[in-house]
């Protein structure tokens, strides 16, 4: 703030003759101005140094807007005429009026709320950029000064000021967007919890806009303005909060402490898939990263599934780690820069005992707990697929077996439900052993028991479910009343290709099969549609 003359009118400065006192205040004055730039052009160079530190942007920029301010305002008190005066003001318009919306922007990225629209930052600084203009335009265009007139009087040389229709408007600005930063500041870390730091933020508006005042006030004596000299204080107390603070720091350590001692692997890589970085988990998975060499491949990683890893999204695999097994679960995501893709972020966690629940009761939906073969849906699901996929392929689809344990109620009756379970238990075992591994056993229900046997004709099944018949004719069983025996009575379907029925009415039919075996005296193979070949008495179905 520079004199204003009395009532707005312009005087013609008379040059006073100086006392001695006077000539001594102002070299010390102009001195001081000196060191106020040298202050703020310190404290640019510090803070310009950390622009790229997250939230240390906009901080840099207020810097430099306070140095440029702080320069302009130094060799306003040194010109020696009204032109060079002129020039020196125009230098301080280039920072002054971009100090407030610069507050602003470095408040709200401080507290991690930035403008996400770029057209509203740069509507914020349209009205500084216009104030600066004004100020250059003088004398041409009289919209920021109506008049400057150049005076000695006083302290120190200064420029006499006849405000224009934007001096005020200016001020406002200024004094509001500052205000609002520190509203923002100080509500942000007081939500934090941090009051103490809050308690910083009033005195960054309150020193430069009590500046402002005692210079409309014109409590000093000769003219002096201390706006420049509260600014970089201002700036100083930031400066000395944010290295106090150390935000940036902490927020970079407290990521590599993370980031390093996470249960969690990370591995990143680049485009080419060469190994950048990795955590000691990640080397505790794949111990050759802790020596690997740089640009070593991650393909080149023992153990990594490099030709399932296919790009970003999510995969599981299997790892063999000091005898132990492994079941890791990775997601990959792009990393970006500048909006071109520069590399991935591999994060791996151990996902083995989710695998093993999984597992656990995937075998469980899929299994009778009794006989361990599978249960009814699961044997209709799998053999469906496989019969139907036969039958796609024009090949001979198969036989099934349908088993039911004779008077097995008799079983229960006389040796005890226990003992009856122990049949089940041990049919069912030595049933799931016989066959082939390609085959398909499932416990029908109750005490009957089925197989699919694909790709098998009705000669071979007859040897399977004989097979079968016989084993469980010479197994023998013990309970607490004595030992026993069972048969088991089975019946056999088979489709070729040219049979156009369902895989349900392939097993419809072997149970019609089983049902003439029971008819016919139990402990026999019967065929569906065949003559009577095997067992105690063989019988055809019609
Ligand atoms: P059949 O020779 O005509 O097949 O006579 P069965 O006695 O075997 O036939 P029925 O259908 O009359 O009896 C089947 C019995 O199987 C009745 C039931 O208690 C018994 N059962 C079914 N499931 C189980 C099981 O899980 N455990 C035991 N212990 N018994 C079972
Ligand atoms: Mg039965
Ligand atoms: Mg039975």
């Amino acid at each position: 703030m520079r004199e204003r003359p009395p009532g707005g009118t312009q005087k013609t400065p008379r040059r006073k003759r100086r006392t001695g006192g006077v000539c001594a205040i102002t070299v010390y004055v102009t001195s001081f101005q000196y060191v106020v730039s040298a202050a703020a052009i310190a404290l640019m160079c510090y803070s310009v140094s950390r622009w790229r530190q997250t939230r240390m942007m906009y901080f840099a920029f207020l810097t430099l807007a306070v140095a440029v301010n702080a320069v302009g305002y130094m060799y306003e008190v040194n010109s020696a005429n009204l032109e060079a005066a002129i020039i020196a003001c125009k230098v301080t318009y280039l920072g002054s009026p971009f100090v407030g919306p610069l507050y602003l922007m470095f408040a709200l990225d401080y507290i991690n709320k930035p403008f996400k629209k770029r057209w509203l930052k740069a509507l914020i600084f349209v009205p500084a950029a216009a104030f600066s203009l004004a100020v250059f335009t003088y004398p041409d265009a009289r919209l920021y000064y109506s008049d400057l007139v150049y005076s000695t009087a006083g302290w120190q040389p200064h420029l006499v000021v006849t405000p224009g229709p934007l001096y005020y408007p200016c001020f406002i600005y200024e004094f509001t967007l500052a205000i609002a930063g520190a509203v923002i500041l100080i509500r942000g870390f007081m939500r934090a919890g941090t009051r103490r730091h809050a308690l910083i933020f009033p005195a960054t508006v309150v020193l430069p806009i009590g500046a402002q005042i005692i210079n409309f006030a014109k409590i000093l004596p000769g003219q002096l303005d201390i706006v420049p000299t509260a600014l970089t204080v201002t700036v100083a107390i930031l400066s000395w909060h944010l290295a106090r603070y150390r935000r940036d720091e902490w927020q970079s350590l407290g990521r590599e402490h993370v980031v390093q001692n996470m249960n969690v692997a990370f591995i990143l890589i680049d485009t080419e898939r060469r190994i950048l970085d990795s955590n000691n988990k990640a080397k505790q998975y794949f111990p050759e990263l802790a020596d690997a060499r740089p640009g070593a491949r991650l393909g080149s990683l023992p153990g990594f599934p490099a030709d399932a890893f296919t790009g970003p999204g999510d995969l599981d695999f299997e790892l063999k780690l000091n005898g132990e097994r492994l079941f890791l679960h990775m997601s990959s995501t792009e990393l970006k820069f500048s909006g071109s893709t520069i590399g991935s972020c591999l994060l791996m966690y151990d996902d083995t005992k989710n695998h093993m629940v999984l597992a656990e009761l995937n075998h469980l939906a899929r299994h009778d707990e009794l006989t361990g073969l599978n249960n009814r849906s699961a044997f209709f699901r799998d053999a469906t697929r496989l019969y139907d996929l036969c039958r796609r392929q024009r090949g001979y689809p198969g036989s099934a077996l349908m088993m039911d344990i004779d008077h097995f109620k008799s079983v229960n009756d006389t040796y005890g439900h226990a003992a009856g379970d122990d049949v089940l238990r041990e049919i069912g075992g030595m049933l799931g052993r016989r066959v082939r591994r390609t085959d398909i056993c499932g416990r029908y229900g109750g005490e009957e028991l089925c197989v699919w046997l694909p790709s098998t004709n009705t000669e071979g099944a007859i040897k399977v479910a004989e097979d079968v018949r016989v084993a469980v004719k010479n197994m023998e069983f013990t309970a607490s009343k004595g030992n026993f025996k069972v048969t088991i009575s089975i019946g056999i379907a088979s489709a070729d290709s040219a049979d156009a029925i369902s895989f349900d009415d392939v097993v419809k039919r072997a149970d019609e099969a089983l049902y003439r075996s029971k008819r016919a005296g139990r402990d026999r193979v019967s065929v569906y549609g065949a003559p009577p070949e095997t067992g105690a008495e063989a019988v055809r179905c019609e």
